[in-house]
């Protein structure tokens, strides 16, 4: 079958039953066009994308910035590999770094490939600049973090489903409460071989956790008086999406046009991904300064397609996009926008628990038993009346749509989810 031969929804959702492996449960609407805060259904049917393939899409669909930015590269130069230079690799390094305030990045392509990559690089440190004996090395992690796939992560994962039958799982890592700072001294004080405590601003997958005012700079001079790395997690928090241009700048005085980041607190060690392409391409990244980063050797770390001319040409692009249209401001303003309309619409209304979130990542929790089917029933009711969300875990469903939204699409949105669960 052509790519360009047009099907039905129903083939579309029968041919990946029967050829792909079943390890994601869709919501049934089969997409086929994308544009800003919109996506289009193979019938044609239009719809508010509230998901934005989980904060990757932070730029809206198909950015023309960046889709010609893909374009130029691609029919110029894509992939050399790391055996060789190449001519936007060194130009993507200096942008980068500059930008979120860095001495130095080391490229990957996927959010699991930098956290693991984190994860090594954080160990190399501890044995090599601490002194911390080989193999002994512990990394503290949070209760429901999700960092991503790969059989290192899932270790510390504490999700059933993640986990079941994916064994032996990979050691040296420490689980404590999430946003619980006396947890954390705790375990700092319990033992002298810990290297890093690995953390997401801001819980995504988990349901849009957001930790106690203070909590990561807290957290952050614990590390900083105990002598341990403090790596924030910001594939899905990150360039944007929380009204910052990253989570971890907290209160500075962004949102600003030209803020390259200044952070409320500055992580050692910061890993991007998802939006750092606009959801053009896979790529990643980790940042840390010299001290660190330099830890890594030549043949110690790497990846075929890390660093290709077309994910720097890619990134370049999107985040210039970020701070031409003022993403972070804009994100913040329609965030308190959002949750002040859903905080007052859930007053009169017992179906909906809360809101919460932080720029437009948000969440409402549905009054319900965790295990009941409500939340992707909603989610249902929402795709026929034309906005697409998926739950997360247990009843929540997470709000998240393009941060290219203005105000009169973001409030259309709003009366589509008020109206929907009015009718619910
Ligand atoms: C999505 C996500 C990842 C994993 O990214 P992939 O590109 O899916 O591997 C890691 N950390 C966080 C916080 C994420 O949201």
């Amino acid at each position: 079958m052509m790519v360009s031969e047009k099907i039905s929804s129903e083939q579309a959702i029968n041919l990946e039953e029967k050829y792909g492996a079943h390890n994601y449960h869709p919501l049934p609407v089969v997409l086929s066009k994308g544009e800003g805060v919109y996506v289009w259904d193979v019938d044609g049917k239009k719809y508010y994308d509230f998901l934005s393939a989980y904060s990757a899409v932070n730029q809206g669909h198909c950015h023309p910035k960046i889709i010609n930015a893909l374009q130029d590269q691609a029919s110029t130069l894509t992939l050399t590999s790391r055996a060789f230079y190449n001519d936007v690799l060194g130009k993507y390094e200096e942008y980068v770094t500059n930008y979120f305030g860095f001495d130095k990045v080391l490229p990957m392509n996927t959010g699991a490939e930098a956290v693991e990559t984190a994860i090594k690089l954080c160990r190399k440190y501890a044995y090599e600049k601490k002194g911390i004996p080989e193999n002994e090395a512990e990394i503290i992690v949070c209760e429901n973090n999700f960092h991503g796939r790969t059989t290192t992560i899932i270790s510390f994962s504490n999700d059933e489903d993640a986990r079941k039958n994916f064994g032996p799982f990979t050691e040296g890592f420490i689980k404590i409460e999430y946003d619980n700072l006396i947890a954390l001294e705790d375990a700092f004080k319990s033992s002298n071989t810990i290297a890093g405590f690995l953390v997401e601003p801001i819980q995504g997958e988990a349901g849009v956790y957001v930790p106690s005012e203070g909590y990561l700079a807290k957290a952050k001079a614990l590390c900083e008086k105990y002598d341990v790395l403090f790596i924030a997690d910001e594939v899905q928090t990150g360039v944007a999406r929380t009204g910052r241009l990253l989570a971890t700048c907290g209160n500075c005085s962004c949102p600003d046009k030209n803020c390259s980041g200044t952070p409320e607190v500055k992580p050692d060690i910061l890993i991007l991904g998802k939006a750092l392409s606009g959801g053009v391409y896979p790529v990643s990244a980790v940042f840390a300064n010299n001290e660190i980063m330099e830890v890594i050797k030549p043949g110690q770390h790497g990846s075929t397609f890390g660093g290709n001319p077309l994910a720097c040409a890619v990134a370049i692009a999107a985040l210039h996009v970020v701070k031409d249209e003022a993403l972070a401001q804009n994100a913040d303003r329609l965030g308190n926008l959002f949750r002040s309309e859903l905080q007052k619409f859930i007053e009169t209304n017992d179906l909906i628990k809360l809101v919460r979130g932080k720029g437009l990542l948000n969440a409402i929790v549905i009054n319900d038993t965790e295990d009941s089917s409500t939340a992707w029933d909603l989610c249902l009711k929402l795709r026929d009346n034309g906005l697409l969300a998926k739950p997360t875990h247990g009843n929540i469903i997470r709000f998240a749509p393009p941060l290219v939204m203005n105000e009169e699409q973001l409030l259309d949105c709003v009366s589509i989810i008020k109206k929907t669960i009015s009718e619910f």
